[in-house]
């Protein structure tokens, strides 16, 4: 299980930009978190606070009532899905997939393991020996997220993970996210443009704008659907 507390998170860059202000947030076990909000508001600022790849300038990250702020990114049990997916190119998909868990010195025969069931479950298992250059778009979609379901983290953080996805593709993966959600029991913030996306995955929708948070409200609330 996995809560999350954002208490008065703010985020000033080294020259002086206020990217984040004051944002408070209780994320319950097993929700799903959309953030919305146009460019450059904030969104994957503070996805990278959580995840401890950007500092936090002042505030509290809690999670399981345990303080985050200066623990180490590896040592966090979360797992960040980007936009660009990230992979490493000289890498097979096998060696993509069991980076974050060969780093925490998890033993071979384990790996190999989880690798091969996350490749189930994504349809990856024919494409291991694959460099992602020879994969389609959804493909590679499907290997950045097999790199974060293999460590099975408490929450994952997903930063417009099917915007680079033609419109049938994310459909698909839409729905494959949604069912990932309900299987792994983890709780999820994602980051959209779409609002189908928003609606379809969302327990709840922060709005944000300028650093600031403008509304929290389930899908529902926020589009007036009955
Ligand atoms: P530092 O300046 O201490 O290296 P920062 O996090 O402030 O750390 O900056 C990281 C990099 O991002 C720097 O090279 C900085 O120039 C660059 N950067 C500055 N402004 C922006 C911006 N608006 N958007 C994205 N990157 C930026
Ligand atoms: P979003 O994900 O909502 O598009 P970001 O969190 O990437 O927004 O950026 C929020 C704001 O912070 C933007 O105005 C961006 O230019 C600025 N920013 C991002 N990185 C840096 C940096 N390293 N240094 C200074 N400003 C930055």
């Amino acid at each position: 299980m996995a809560s999350l507390s954002l208490k008065n998170i703010c985020k000033v860059y080294s020259n002086g930009f206020e990217a984040v202000k004051d944002f408070n947030l209780e994320v319950e076990d097993k929700e799903f978190i959309i953030f919305v909000g146009p460019s450059g508001c904030g969104k994957s600022t503070t996805l990278r606070m959580i995840a401890g790849l950007e500092e936090i300038s002042s505030g509290e990250l809690i999670i399981d009532g345990k303080l985050m702020n200066d623990v180490e990114p590896k040592d966090r049990d979360i797992a960040m899905v980007f936009q660009n997916y990230a992979l490493y190119p000289h890498m097979t998909v096998f060696d993509n997939m069991a980076f974050g868990l060969k780093l925490r010195k998890v033993p071979k025969d384990e790996i190999k393991k989880k690798v091969e069931e996350a490749a189930r479950i994504l349809d990856l298992e024919k494409l291991l020996d694959r460099k992602p250059k020879a994969l389609s778009g959804g493909q590679r979609q499907r290997v950045a997220m097999g790199r974060a379901i293999v460590r099975n983290p408490k929450v994952f953080l997903m930063d417009e993970p099917l915007s680079n996805l033609d419109a049938k593709l994310r459909v698909q993966m839409r729905s494959e996210i949604a069912s990932l959600h309900n299987r792994l029991g983890a709780t999820i913030i994602y980051v959209t443009h779409d609002q189908t996306e928003a609606m379809t995955l969302g327990t709840r929708i922060v709005v944000l704008k300028d650093g600031v948070i403008q509304q929290v409200d389930s899908p529902q609330k926020l589009y007036n659907e009955p």
